[in-house]
């Protein structure tokens, strides 16, 4: 029976979505039910583990930048053990794990190890959050393409802001609003006009969700003023023009 049992671990990393609880798939739930242990990222609702088991073993592994944290190696090590004990592990992570998530380095750690494992997709950060503010990432007359960047790399080098003006493509950046001035200098430098539509959001499509529309060259100003903060994304691009300001908030005193 132990034996049997012992087959059976496997690790799921699982997209817990944007935010908003329903934004969740129905596969997230249904393994989310069955799991024996759930390690969450704090960046995922809490009500989201409302679909858990009772008896289930929940494990907070959350790890904001700079404060109380939870190594990625210990992480890793805890999915390993767990699996190797025959639990099915839920690894609950915000967004989509293969975005910006460090989903990619847990898949090699549980290869490594010889874990099975299955990737749960979920809706993106960088998707769903514009989305709220009736903001397409791609439109035939604004956009033709989007490109997800990091604000925070490891080598603290951003990405070629030259190439990505020259390709027209609508920018989500993530993790960058701590850093929103070096950026945005980085792509005024890099020819972008100072009139290009942004915004950041902060929570979106939570309840608590803070937006500001206004133009790169204010961008880092209009964020400072506003006291918007991490988690946020920038979006930056013509289809910004499109978002109906304070549009979310309204339709959510509406439901
Ligand atoms: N894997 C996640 C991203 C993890 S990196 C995903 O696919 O969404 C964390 C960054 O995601 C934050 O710094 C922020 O830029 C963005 N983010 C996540 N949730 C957000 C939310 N509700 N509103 C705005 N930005 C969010």
């Amino acid at each position: 029976m132990h034996a049997l049992k012992q087959a059976n671990g496997k690790v799921y990393l699982i997209g817990a979505g944007p935010g908003d609880p329903e934004l969740l798939t129905l596969k997230a739930a249904r393994i989310l039910r069955a799991a024996d242990v759930v390690l969450v990222d704090d960046l995922v609702d809490r009500r989201i583990l409302a679909h858990a088991r009772a008896g289930a073993r929940v494990i907070e592994v959350g790890k904001r930048g700079g404060c109380k944290s939870t190594p990625q190696a210990f992480i890793e090590k805890l999915m390993v053990r767990f699996a190797r004990r025959g639990a099915s592990v839920a690894r609950l992570k915000g967004g989509d794990p293969f975005i910006f998530g460090r989903g990619g380095e847990e898949m090699e750690a549980l290869r490594a190890a010889g874990v099975p494992f299955e990737v749960i997709s979920g809706i993106t950060a960088g998707i769903a959050v514009p989305a709220a503010l009736g903001i397409p990432l791609t439109h035939r007359d604004a956009a033709r393409a989007v490109t997800f960047v990091t604000g925070h790399t490891r080598d603290g080098r951003g990405p070629d802001w030259g190439a990505l003006r020259a390709t027209g493509t609508t920018l989500v950046v993530y993790m960058g609003v701590k850093r929103v001035a070096a950026l945005v200098a980085g792509m005024l430098d890099a020819g972008f006009p100072a009139d290009t539509p942004a915004c950041a959001v902060q929570n979106g499509t939570l309840e608590s969700q803070s937006e500001l529309v206004t133009t790169l060259a204010r961008l880092p100003a209009a964020v400072a003023d506003s006291g918007i903060g991490s988690p946020a994304v920038l979006v930056i691009g013509a289809v910004v023009r499109l978002a109906r300001r304070g549009a979310a908030r309204a339709a959510r005193r509406a439901a």
